[in-house]
Formats: C-alpha cells, sequence, structure tokens
C-alpha cells in the first residue's frame, strides 16, 4: 500500500496532468472546431490553463510532497516510475531561470516570422540571424540541464528520455552505410512503378468510409475516440477513453488520407492502450515520441503497406471505388511502395527518410556543439543531401528552410522519427516470432491479433521502462538497424528487380 504522502503527491501529479490534457482537448477544438473569430479570446484560455498547470508543477509545496514520497515509498516497485518520471520533469522545469524561459518564448515568436518570410523567398540570410540566437539559447538550456558528453543529450532528452546521441549516432551510421548504396541501387533500378494509378478519383466521403472501416479493424474503438478533419492531421489522446484523430483528404491523392489514419489510428492505439487506472500519470503516459512514431510507422507501413494487407482490402478498395476496378493489386502495391529520392522529408517514402533525418541530427550536434558556423548551415546541407540521396536542392526554401522545427527553437527532435522507423521493425519481427500466422491473419484482415499483442507488450506499460529497456524486454535485444534493413532490402529488392 502506498504512503500516505505519496498518496498526497500523486494527487497534485494527477492535478498537473489534468489541466495539460483539458489543454490539449482546448487545442484539439482549436485545430478542428473553432469558429474563425473564437481564436483571440482562446488564446487567453489556453494561457490560464497552461499557468494552471505550470504553478502545481513548479511550486515549493510541489517540490516538497516529491521529496516527502521519494523518501517514504523508496524501492516501491509500482510506484517508482511515477516517482522517477516526475523527479525527471519537475528538474527539467525547475532549473531553467523564468527569464531565458521567456526569452526563449520572445525570441521564438519573431524567429517563426521571419522563417514564414524566409522560406517564402528562399533567402537563408534573413533566418540566419534568429537561428543564431537560438542556438545560443538553446545552449544555455543544455548547459542548465546539465549533460555528461554534449549538449545536443540535455535537449534530446526531452523528446526521447534517456537516449544519448552517441547512442543513436552509432545506430544511424550502420544504417546509413547500407542504406545509401541501396537508394543508389533503386535509382537505376530496372523496373518503375506507375504512380498514376494514386491519383485517380477517389470522393471524399467514400474515402472517409474506407478510414473508418480500416481504423475499426485495426481495432480502433470509436467508442473511446473520434476521427475529424484538420489542416495538419495528427494525433491526441485526451485519456485512453477518449482519443481524437484527425486527417485530411485530396481527391486527387488517395495515399494522403489512407495511410495518414492508419498512421494517426496506430498513435491511438497506443493512447486507448494505456492503462485508465493509470490516467494523469507516468504510469499511463507513452514512453517517447520515439516509441510512438514506432506503433503509427508500424501500422502505416509495416501494415499497411504489405501485400497480404491488401490481399483482403484491395477487393473492398475496389468496390467501393469505381476507379480503381481496372488496376491490379500487384500495380496498387508497387504504386504505395514507390522509393524515390525527394527534397522534402515529409513527402518521403520509407526507404529515403531516414536519411533525412540522420542529415539534419548530424547538422543539429555541429551547430549545437559551433562547429559550424550558422551561414555555412546551407552548403552543409546540400552537400550532405547529395551524398546521401544522390540530389541537389535548388533553393534553401526546398533545403534546410523547409522545417519550422529550427525556428521554434525545437532541435534533438528530428531524432525520433527514424528512431520510431527502426523501433518499428524490431517491435514488429517480435510480434512476427510470437504469433506466427500473423501474416496469414492479416491477409485475412484479421488485425487485432497485432493490436492485442502491441497492447500486452507495450502500451499497458505506460512508463514503466524507459526505451530503451522496453526494446530489450520486448524483443531480447537493444536498438539496432539489423531488422530495418532486412525489412527494407527483403521487400524493395525483389520490387524493383534487384538482386
Ligand atoms: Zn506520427
Amino acid at each position: 500500500m502506498p504512503s500516505q504522502s505519496y498518496q498526497a503527491f500523486i494527487t497534485r501529479v494527477r492535478e498537473i496532468q489534468m489541466a495539460a490534457s483539458i489543454e490539449s482537448l482546448l487545442e484539439w477544438d482549436q485545430e478542428t472546431m473553432l469558429p474563425p473569430r473564437g481564436a483571440e479570446l482562446r488564446a487567453a484560455q489556453l494561457g490560464f490553463i497552461a499557468g494552471v498547470s505550470h504553478e502545481r508543477l513548479t511550486g515549493s509545496d510541489f517540490a516538497r510532497l516529491l521529496e516527502q514520497a521519494e523518501r517514504e515509498s523508496a524501492g516501491d516497485p509500482e510506484v517508482e516510475p511515477n516517482l522517477r518520471e516526475m523527479r525527471r520533469a519537475f528538474d527539467r522545469k525547475v532549473k531553467l531561470p523564468t527569464s531565458l524561459v521567456q526569452e526563449i518564448a520572445r525570441t521564438v515568436s519573431l524567429a517563426k516570422e521571419a522563417w514564414v518570410r524566409a522560406r517564402k523567398g528562399s533567402n537563408f540570410a534573413a533566418f540566419a540571424p534568429h537561428l543564431e540566437k537560438l542556438l545560443d539559447l538553446k545552449r544555455q538550456v543544455a548547459e542548465k540541464i546539465g549533460f555528461t558528453t554534449e549538449p545536443y543529450d540535455a535537449l534530446m532528452d526531452e523528446y526521447e528520455p534517456g537516449a544519448r546521441s552517441a547512442d543513436v549516432q552509432k545506430v544511424f551510421d550502420q544504417v546509413k552505410k547500407e542504406l545509401v548504396p541501396l537508394v543508389a541501387a533503386i535509382r537505376s533500378a530496372p523496373r518503375r512503378p506507375d504512380e498514376s494509378v494514386l491519383k485517380r478519383h477517389a470522393p471524399r466521403e467514400t474515402q472517409a468510409v474506407l478510414n473508418r472501416l480500416i481504423a475499426t479493424a485495426m481495432g480502433f474503438d470509436f467508442d473511446a475516440g473520434r476521427l475529424d478533419v484538420s489542416t495538419h492531421p495528427f494525433c491526441s489522446g485526451l485519456t485512453p477513453q477518449d482519443v481524437r484523430l484527425t486527417t485530411r483528404y485530396d481527391e486527387h491523392y488517395l495515399p494522403m488520407s489512407l495511410f495518414g489514419v492508419m498512421h494517426e489510428a496506430g498513435h491511438g492505439l497506443y493512447e486507448q492502450g494505456l492503462d485508465p487506472a493509470h490516467a494523469f500519470t507516468p504510469l499511463g503516459q507513452s514512453v517517447s515520441l520515439g516509441i510512438h512514431e514506432s506503433q503509427s510507422r508500424m501500422w502505416e507501413n509495416l501494415v499497411g503497406r504489405s501485400r497480404s494487407f491488401w490481399l483482403y482490402f484491395y477487393p473492398l478498395l475496389q468496390a467501393a471505388l469505381p476507379a480503381w476496378r481496372e488496376v491490379p493489386l500487384d500495380d496498387w502495391y508497387f504504386a504505395i511502395n514507390t522509393v524515390k529520392p525527394s527534397l522534402i522529408r515529409v513527402e518521403a517514402d520509407e526507404v529515403t527518410y531516414n536519411l533525412h533525418i540522420m542529415l539534419r541530427f548530424d547538422l543539429e550536434r555541429r551547430m549545437l556543439r559551433g562547429e559550424i558556423a550558422v551561414r555555412d548551415v546551407p552548403a552543409a546541407w546540400n552537400d550532405a543531401f547529395k551524398s546521401l540521396l544522390g540530389i541537389t536542392p535548388s533553393s534553401d526554401a526546398e533545403g534546410c528552410l523547409q522545417d519550422i522545427h529550427w525556428s521554434m527553437g525545437i532541435f534533438g527532435y528530428f531524432p525520433t522519427y527514424a528512431l520510431g522507423n527502426l523501433y518499428a521493425c524490431q517491435f514488429f519481427k517480435a510480434a512476427n516470432q510470437a504469433l506466427p500466422d500473423l501474416p496469414a491473419r492479416i491477409a485475412h484482415g484479421e488485425l487485432q491479433p497485432l493490436r492485442d499483442w502491441l497492447r500486452k507488450n507495450i502500451h499497458v506499460h505506460g512508463q514503466r521502462y524507459r526505451a530503451d529497456e522496453l526494446v530489450k524486454r520486448v524483443t531480447g535485444r537493444p536498438l539496432g538497424h539489423a531488422d530495418f534493413m532486412e525489412h527494407l532490402r527483403s521487400k524493395y529488392q525483389p520490387l524493383y528487380g534487384l538482386h
């Protein structure tokens, strides 16, 4: 039975997280429902609720509650993860002086505007001074938070707790060594897919019906979730019993919404699989962005872009969408697996995607360590791009100015996308070993065995284990590059007629 001081502590933790969850609900509403004139006072509502959660976390009595609970509940494995993760969140918050936090907020609001203009005119020089200032402020953040090897670790820890850049780099280097030649081979492959089959007419209402059918088959519970429309798709897990997905539609590009929904529903299944008994505490929350992304990418790419999946679902798609009746399954399957080095990260396929991330990871670390001057970033970007993907951006808008992250002072976030792809392959292989009939079940439209396996092995644990420990427990090994590369080779070499 947890101590009385722990009860007092966890009651406060629930208040903090409940305020954060109400904030997310307001944000979801802003992206999907809010009438245009509501925006101004919505900002005030958001500011208020963010303040509530901040005060409850940083106030002096939270420090006292946390210390008492730590003293009296030390060694209790049932409560240890909640103490560990709240200590981490608390330390990260209190180590940063308010003046620094405010200066970052001011700098970001100017930098974002400057970035929008700079990207529009493809004028990096106009953004450079803002980037320089943000890097300086983020170096200060890293110093305050503390790190053992390099400042990047302190920043990445916000998104991928416990990850170290030296370890990430080791895995990335191994991937790079094998992936660059594979991408080059695919570029000059004898076979090419006919991408025009993706651009046939698909009415929005029919797409919505298909989306719902597939998300339901995946095991997404529509009594504990919704699917709505927004400009940028996202998933917001307010509680395990209220998970909001969004998508957007293009009537002449079916994959956007189709795979977008499988991606967001993958995130959504993770949120619905968390233990409601631990709601609003770390034990009822996801491990990290990388682990979250492993769930979305597994459903989107490893399931949604597999042949087994379409053996069952393609006839349903053809029945719903007359424009596809004459398109053979093999043509569809090849087209949804188009691999093509492209300039824009968010449009990249599952083979080339990680190269976009590795380039950013490398540049961010060098910028933070001061090894590269900001003015040299465009040239360094273009050189790296050429050597990794074999093409060169024709402008900075299509190069180093394409992502919003840096203008928001976000450094150390990008690697979580690539880690997600790697975790996904390693988890999926473990799932296939545990459930040998999985491909056959998927080919019959039965997706729930996979969902149930993920729920039992990953979702329900919340933050009981850190990402590295979770991977070892679930797959028996630390994170590596082998399963990812094996997946790519076994799928794409035959598809593109390579040996
Ligand atoms: Zn995602």
